[in-house]
């Protein structure tokens, strides 16, 4: 019971060896329901601010770990997130799954979720070309059995459509999606539905190596965009994320792209201490090449296959990724990235208008002092519909930048003090987002019910893609999730059919009702 006595004396600690010292070092600011990251069972939390950073001081009472996770590393942005960019959610058509055992353990998608899918993932293949030491999919060439069968994709491809009518986004992911037999036809079948926007999501080797495979993808323009992983121009980053150094493949794949101008945004996986030093540059070598509209970056997270992966050492919260971005671009300041109102804790979003050549960034005219206090100042943001409108049109999740653009027109038709280019499209759109990942470490439940990410599971529930990865990708349900599920029916914690009750009744092991005796 060595646990025991460590949380006891914790719960004794009243602040330091000085007992008159009654006031905490910090800020009591929300509690919070979240996991524990070594057992996964419901830990109960407190948000704490110190020092300007956010915090979440959590404890299970179930194997009795305590742990402090860094949240943001900048409380004011952390509170306008939970505080302003606040909009009421937009519910997709239908549900997929009933309420049960509780969240996160009925995704999904269940009722009690507070936001549709802006982008859905469909994974078509396990397979893949790498064997990255970070992979969420744990995907490699050894899974060379791995597709999905043309006809089960075009089932996923209609439960995305039934459940969001006309999905905003959707990309078609693996493992390495391009390597699928069937995967033009897979296009076309996307291409068919009534989907407003369709992403691949790829390493880029084949798009590198075979010049006819990137101009036949020019075919499925507008409404398609490669998104490209490429976390650096430097070696060692490459190596440690992907098990190579694809610095050539990545400019032989860009070379591709920009020759048949498909629209691409580049994705950037970033860890602390590996590449977070080069965020600027990477901004500004997206800004450099004429097919790119936007760099994504994905902070590391704990999921799928992690090899050596050190939450202490290589988590990034997305706070510390937007300082480093400000800190680094010479285009974009800090406060050019807003946070993203259909899940503000983990997406943050900045545009600028690429014109002759030079980036202007424009979302630092919408934020909040403008909205607020700005040259209209005698307009509350909520008293003025059309910036409002405008605002919200344009930092949503489900748009990509070609269809961003016509929200951007809208906008600054709103914003008279900068104009609109006379031959405006989407190649003058440039987005950075990013886009922060919960793991059993961040974990709060108020946060995970508002993503908007989502993946289609083999049997056709729509998950929230953080979820999934934590219990419901491949074994995980059985694994994981259903002794969880089994321990909240045994308690009389699950709503539960009477068939089902006496289902786990039968079930409950003599072991275990004589220890309960005693
Ligand atoms: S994460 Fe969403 S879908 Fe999953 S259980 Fe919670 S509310 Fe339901
Ligand atoms: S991260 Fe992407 S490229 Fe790397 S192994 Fe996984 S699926 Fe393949």
């Amino acid at each position: 019971m060595g646990w025991l006595k460590h949380v006891w004396a914790m719960g004794m600690d009243c602040g330091g060896d000085d007992l008159s010292e009654r006031v905490r070092d910090y800020l009591f600011y929300d509690t919070a329901t979240s996991v524990c990251s070594s057992c996964l069972r419901r830990a109960e939390g407190k948000v704490i601010i110190r020092d300007d950073s956010v915090f979440m001081d959590k404890l299970c009472y179930a194997c009795g770990k305590r742990e402090e996770v860094l949240l943001a590393d900048d409380a004011e942005y952390y509170k306008r997130c939970r505080e302003v960019y606040v909009k009421p959610s937009e519910m997709p058509e239908k549900w997929n799954t009933p309420m049960k055992y509780g969240c996160p353990y009925d995704c999904g998608l269940c009722p009690s979720h507070e936001q549709h899918s802006c982008l859905t993932l469909i994974e078509i293949t396990d397979h893949c070309n790498l064997r990255c030491p970070i992979c969420y999919a744990s995907s490699g060439p050894e899974r060379h059995q791995d597709y999905r069968t043309f006809e089960h994709i075009v089932q996923m491809l209609d439960a995305v459509v039934e459940n969001e009518g006309e999905p905003d986004v959707i990309q078609i992911s693996g493992g390495e999606p391009t390597l699928h037999p069937d995967f033009f036809r897979i296009l076309d079948e996307a291409k068919a539905r009534p989907i407003r926007h369709v992403m691949v999501n790829t390493n880029g080797i084949r798009i590198a190596n075979e010049p006819e495979f990137a101009a036949r993808l020019a075919d499925y323009m507008p409404g398609f965009e490669v998104y490209l992983q490429f976390d650096s121009l430097e070696r060692e980053p490459h190596v440690r994320l992907r098990g190579a150094d694809l610095r050539e493949i990545k400019q032989r794949a860009l070379e591709n792209l920009n020759a048949n101008n498909i629209s691409t945004t580049l994705v950037a996986t970033v860890s602390r201490g590996l590449n977070d030093g080069e965020m600027g540059a990477l901004v500004e070598f997206a800004l450099s090449q004429p097919c790119v509209r936007g760099i994504t970056f994905q902070p590391i997270q704990e999921a799928g296959r992690s090899d050596d992966y050190e939450a202490a050492e290589e988590r990034l919260t997305l706070t510390e990724v937007r300082r480093r971005i400000g800190e680094q671009s010479a285009t974009f300041v800090v406060d050019d990235m807003l946070p993203v109102p259909c899940h503000p804790d983990s997406l943050s979003m900045a545009y600028a208008l690429k014109v002759n050549g030079s980036a202007v960034p424009i979302t630092r005219y919408i934020d909040d002092e403008t909205l607020l206090a700005g040259p209209r100042s005698t307009i509350q943001f909520e008293k003025d519909p059309a910036i409002q409108e405008a605002v919200l049109g344009l930092l949503s999740t489900g748009h990509s930048p070609q269809s961003a653009s016509h929200s951007l027109a809208e906008l600054l038709c709103c914003l008279p003090e900068l104009v609109v280019p006379s031959q405006f499209s989407y190649e003058n759109v440039f987005r950075i987002i990013i886009m922060d990942f919960i793991d059993a470490h961040s974990f709060d439940l108020r946060s995970i019910k508002k993503t908007c990410v989502h993946i289609v599971s083999p049997d056709l529930r729509i998950i929230p893609f953080d979820t999934y990865n934590m219990f419901y990708r491949g074994e995980l349900e059985q694994t994981v999730l259903e002794p969880i599920r089994q321990e909240l029916a045994l308690a009389g914690m699950a709503l539960l059919t009477n068939d089902e009750r006496r289902a786990v009744s039968r079930s409950l092991p003599m072991a275990h009702i004589e220890e309960v005796a005693e």
